[in-house]
């Protein structure tokens, strides 16, 4: 090692020193903070020592970074961040934000003790489904509803009550993958059924399923193809179809629709999408979907169809493993109630706002913002306007596309990636995109209120460059 190097490390601050200095300066902490941000300050220094890279030492700069350390050991890990990827379902980013209804509701219902499973009028004990049952019941026109803790899930329980040692028979077009782990051949797997693919990967025909029915068959199934689709020469098998078949051999018929809207986008200029109330009306017997993607609640399953499948799932053992907390519930009964009047589920769900928002009114909010940022008179920093297209996300609309407009930045001391990686370490984190070579604010997903902060945070990479 050289003489320089090891006269740097020599000068490192002594942990235990820096860790009294730090409680002194801002007490009232957990003392495992203070400790935690002067080791990994101490640790950050050597590392950069010991890599050669240019480091400064001097008093004030090496405060100021165990005060930025401790500052980081303080806040919580999980933590709200602005969307500015134009993505509205975005599944690393908490997909839907809620309503303030269902904010309301989560707060009144958590803040306290309440009537989970407690029938007030008889003072008996309640069931925590019947909290959503009748809502779900009178949304999709199906006889029995039942909530779960997400979709997989609901899948899975489905799955395992209708199925377990027999077979599912499923097009080979419709064994997806959906983001992180979830399979449908291994979802199959762990519900304990056999899956028996049938057609090809472009086309499976009503015939492919008929041949297929044996002795051993106990599901017909059908699965949304959530983020992708099958184009050119293809020929898939309709849920109605199904359930002609299904009649015909008295074998059920499930769906799992995976976003699940209750509202028809069609009706707005967007693409088709099957409602869950269509969908029930074909007269598939279960039909599984999330809380938390179009529908725009919290993270929940939820299983709608005939009222004598839909007992027998809920009375599966599983059931108590995979059941859905009071929070979530609360969550979703305000949001659930948004949809009794259409108008104002599209104006008050914010997943369903910020899909629905037409292009012309996001260009006029881009605008909004960029002249915001330009009033903060940034050195070194250009905004402008862009037309770009934004996706629903969540596996849902796979193919649909969404005009909208961006702010693109372009900043003299930043490259597009060194701004990207600036703006998520902030305080709010502010996630953009990278095009080609520009650094995209995406407009769609923002909340006015997110504005004024995405200034500050360009003021502070302003005057941390300066
Ligand atoms: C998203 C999705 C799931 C999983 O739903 P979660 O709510 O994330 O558990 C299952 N099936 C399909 C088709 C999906 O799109």
């Amino acid at each position: 090692m050289g003489e320089e190097k090891s006269r740097l490390l020599s000068q490192i601050p002594a942990v235990h020193l820096l860790a009294e200095r730090l409680a002194q300066a801002r007490p009232g902490l957990p003392t495992v903070f203070y400790s935690r941000a002067a080791r990994r300050l101490a640790q950050e220094l050597r590392a950069e020592i010991l890599a050669g890279k240019k480091v400064h030492l001097d008093e004030e700069e090496v405060w100021a970074r165990a005060q930025a350390l401790l500052t980081e050991e303080a806040r919580p890990h999980l933590r709200p961040v602005i969307n500015a990827t134009g993505v509205v379902v975005h599944t690393n980013l908490g997909r839907s934000p809620l309503a303030p209804e269902a904010l309301e509701e989560i707060l009144a219902v958590a803040r306290g003790y309440s009537n989970l499973e407690y029938r007030l009028a008889q003072g008996e004990r309640g069931s925590r489904y019947e909290h959503v049952r009748g809502l779900l019941r009178d949304l999709t026109g199906a006889e029995e509803a039942l909530v779960v803790n997400n979709n997989a899930a609901a899948v899975l329980i489905t799955l395992n009550t209708l199925a377990a040692g027999k077979e599912v028979i499923v097009s080979r077009g419709e064994l997806v993958e959906i983001g992180g782990s979830f399979r449908m051949p291994e979802v199959m797997a762990w519900a304990g059924c056999r899956l028996k693919e049938v057609g090809t990967t472009n086309r499976t025909h009503l015939k492919d399923f008929e041949e297929a029915i044996g002795e051993e068959t106990a599901l017909l199934m059908k699965v949304h193809k959530s983020n992708y689709a099958i184009l050119g020469f293809t020929k898939e098998v309709s849920g109605a179809e199904l359930v002609a078949l299904g009649k015909k051999y008295g074998i059920p018929v499930v769906e799992d629709l995976g976003s699940g809207c209750l509202v028809d986008f069609s009706r707005y200029g967007l693409r088709k999408e099957p409602t869950v109330q269509e969908i029930v009306r074909t007269g598939v017997d279960v039909i599984t979907f999330s809380g938390d993607k179009l529908l725009g609640g919290p993270q929940a399953g939820i299983i709608v169809g005939s009222r004598e499948l839909v007992e027998r799932i809920r009375k599966n053992p599983l059931n108590r493993a995979l059941r859905i907390d009071k929070m979530t519930l609360a969550g979703l009964e305000a949001t659930l109630r948004l949809y009794l009047e259409e108008k104002i589920a599209v104006e008050k769900i914010p997943t369903l706002r910020f899909i629905l928002t037409p292009a012309f009114q996001v260009k006029k909010a881009a605008q909004k913002l960029t002249r915001a940022l330009r009033k903060a008179a940034l050195p070194g920093f250009a905004f402008e306007v862009v037309p770009t297209v934004c996706r629903t996300g969540g596996g849902a609309l796979p193919l649909a596309d969404l005009p909208s407009f961006a702010v693109a930045v372009t900043a003299a001391d930043f490259s597009p990636e060194e701004l990207h990686q600036a703006l998520r370490t902030g305080e709010p984190p502010v996630v953009g995109r990278i095009e080609g070579d520009r650094y995209l604010l995406e407009v769609r997903t923002l909340f006015p209120e997110e504005y004024p902060l995405i200034v500050q945070a360009f003021k502070r990479l302003s005057h941390g460059r300066s």
